[in-house]
């Protein structure tokens, strides 16, 4: 098989170990005679491979006890939806806060506008999402059901350093979908914190919910069982049936994260990649990211070739070289790097080779 290295930014790379083990399990589970995928979701085998993925990631992001974790379907979009039908019903003729700082908190801010009034605290759209606006010029509602925010734009490639300091009676909500394990966060921060797994825990189909328990009684009454956090906290995220696949997969991700060092070392890898490619996109300026650095994420990483003629020279060189799914998102153009907890540090630099060579052709 070619070597190749996958910059793609969800579904995305998982580590080769997790793939390796999954293919060595996949006809026969733990001498159980089953597939993974053949399993009752009640059973004792699954039974097992979820309690451990719970227990892992609990430890991995070091969730308090007063948080439920949920593996739900819908994916980061449909939380869109899910979080105002579970949350909105906190006060009587709700206002749901937003930061927009991308692509991704505009579509909330957009699907949470069906469900109940928004305010728009703070946007940087006019300038390109270039940066987090800053915290003092929010203009948060004195009385909001929650305040929403994308603490990592996939698309933009914009990420918040840190938790913002809000109103303790208005729980933050946060859309980690596509930098959740890549860094420690302090769970105590948010209400509730929600992210699809494709970009940094597995495959598609499986939705990660870390709601606290306080949050769990709002749901309205239109909301849908299946998507009710309380009705999934009480059956164990077995009220219906979980992706289990999905969670197989992102169990074995979770145990290979605790094998790697956990959090705390995955960030310090994070952080080492990240400051390699910007470097390489700064050194000159043939290329450029047009974040302000203390918002650059650490994960997806936009670039532009000034001269955006040679756009398609410069993916055919890089897809000839192994380095595969550079290419920008189409609202946005140009390239994206995405590079995940399961890009290891030799991507990254063969990517910074590539990028030194075709600039100095
Ligand atoms: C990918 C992504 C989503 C959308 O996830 P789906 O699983 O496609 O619904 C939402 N938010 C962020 C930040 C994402 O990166």
């Amino acid at each position: 098989m070619t070597h190749v290295f996958n910059f793609s930014a969800g579904p995305a790379v998982l580590p080769k170990e997790v793939l390796q083990q999954a293919a060595s399990e996949m006809l026969d589970w733990h001498g159980s005679g089953m597939s993974v995928m053949e399993m009752s979701h009640r059973g004792p085998e699954f039974s097992s491979i979820h309690r451990q993925a719970l227990d892992d990631l609990r430890e991995l992001l070091d969730v308090p006890a007063n948080y439920k974790i949920l593996f739900q379907q819908g994916g980061g979009l449909g939380q869109n939806a899910i979080v105002p039908l579970n949350l909105a019903g906190r006060r009587q003729d709700p206002v749901i806060d937003f930061v927009h700082t991308g692509s991704w908190s505009g579509k909330s801010i957009k699907e949470a506008a069906r469900y109940a009034r928004v305010n728009v605290a703070a946007s940087s759209e006019a300038e390109g999402f270039a940066r987090v606006p800053a915290r003092g010029a929010w203009k948060l509602s004195p009385d909001a059901a929650y305040l929403h925010i994308c603490t990592n734009e996939t698309i933009d490639g914009v990420e918040y350093p840190d938790a913002p300091a809000t109103d303790p009676n208005v729980p933050i909500v946060a859309d980690m979908s596509s930098h959740i394990l890549s860094r420690k966060i302090d769970i105590s921060k948010f209400g509730v914190i929600f992210a699809g797994a494709q970009k940094n825990i597995g495959p598609a189909g499986l939705t990660l919910v870390i709601v606290r328990d306080d949050l769990l009684d709002y749901a309205s009454p239109q909301c849908p069982s299946a998507f009710n956090w309380k009705t999934c906290a009480e059956h164990d995220s077995l009220y219906n049936t979980p992706p289990t696949y999905s969670i197989y997969i992102a169990g074995l991700v979770f145990a290979w994260l605790k094998a790697n060092g956990g959090v705390a070392a995955m960030e310090a890898r994070n952080v080492e990649k990240a400051r390699l490619l910007y470097e390489a996109l700064d050194r000159d300026d043939f290329y450029a990211n047009r974040v302000a650095p203390e918002f650059r994420s650490r994960m997806n990483v936009p670039f532009y070739l000034r001269d955006e003629a040679l756009n398609q020279s410069f993916l055919a060189g890089a897809q000839a070289r192994g380095l595969l799914q550079l290419k920008g998102h189409k609202s946005v153009g140009g390239m994206r790097a995405s590079i995940y907890n399961a890009m290891p540090i030799e991507g990254v630099q063969a990517l910074v080779d590539y990028l030194n060579e075709f600039a100095g052709r």
